[in-house]
């Protein structure tokens, strides 16, 4: 069997790694370069002040994003600290059969499954300085209690053992540069 995107002629980044590393922060910063399709993922988490519908995410309910993965419309879904998150399938494969450099921000868990749909998907792991660091981020970004940040720290330690299976590390200590390192790995420099 051909694994899915073989015949595709876009090319695939996934941009992961733990909660608050400053995925979004990139990618954000990346969307403008021509040529890029930045696939919105659905949530069953409620919005956060400030996100927009259908630009940062779709948010559904749980039940409906179950039933899109059982009906196989997602490329992967995954539960991340008490949420549902999935990547759409329709709008990604289009982008890529119409040639363009598809970005996807998703936890580690979607990360590997893309790469068995997607073989060859470029896995770009988002790493943080340190531990300490990564609390002082998540707590200055504001957008969760301390319990749940404590939960994504807890989260964020196994994570990091996922960054072997990666194909490039990024380390986000100085943001002009991780993004400088990112782009370059788009346009394939
Ligand atoms: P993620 O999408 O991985 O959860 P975010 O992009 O939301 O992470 O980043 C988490 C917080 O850290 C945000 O408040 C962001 O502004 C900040 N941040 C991201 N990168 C850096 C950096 N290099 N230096 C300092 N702060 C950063
Ligand atoms: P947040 O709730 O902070 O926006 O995201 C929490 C985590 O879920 C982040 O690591 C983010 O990258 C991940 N995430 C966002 N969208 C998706 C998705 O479609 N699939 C998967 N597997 N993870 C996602």
């Amino acid at each position: 069997m051909t694994p899915e995107g073989e015949n595709d002629h876009g090319r695939l980044f996934v941009i992961s790694g733990p909660s608050g590393s400053g995925k979004t922060t990139i990618v954000r910063r990346l969307i403008c370069l021509p040529g890029i399709f930045y696939s919105v993922s659905l949530t069953s988490r409620a919005p956060r002040p400030g996100e927009v519908e259908g630009h940062d995410y779709r948010f559904v309910c749980r039940e409906e994003l179950e039933k899109m993965a059982a009906g196989e419309e997602l490329v992967e879904q995954a539960e991340v600290a008490g949420n549902l998150y999935g990547t759409p399938r329709r709008p990604l494969e289009q982008a890529l059969s119409e040639g363009k450099t598809v970005l996807v921000d998703i936890d580690v868990q979607g990360a590997m499954q893309i790469k068995r749909a997607f073989p060859r998907a470029c896995l770009v792991f988002i790493k943080p300085p340190d531990l300490d660091t990564l609390e002082k981020r998540l707590r200055a970004r504001g957008t969760d209690s301390a319990e749940a940040i404590q939960r994504r720290l807890r989260l964020a330690e196994s994570e990091m053992e996922y960054m072997t299976d990666y194909d490039v590390v990024v380390e986000n200590d100085d943001l002009d540069g991780a993004v400088a390192q990112v782009e370059a790995l788009l346009k394939g420099m």
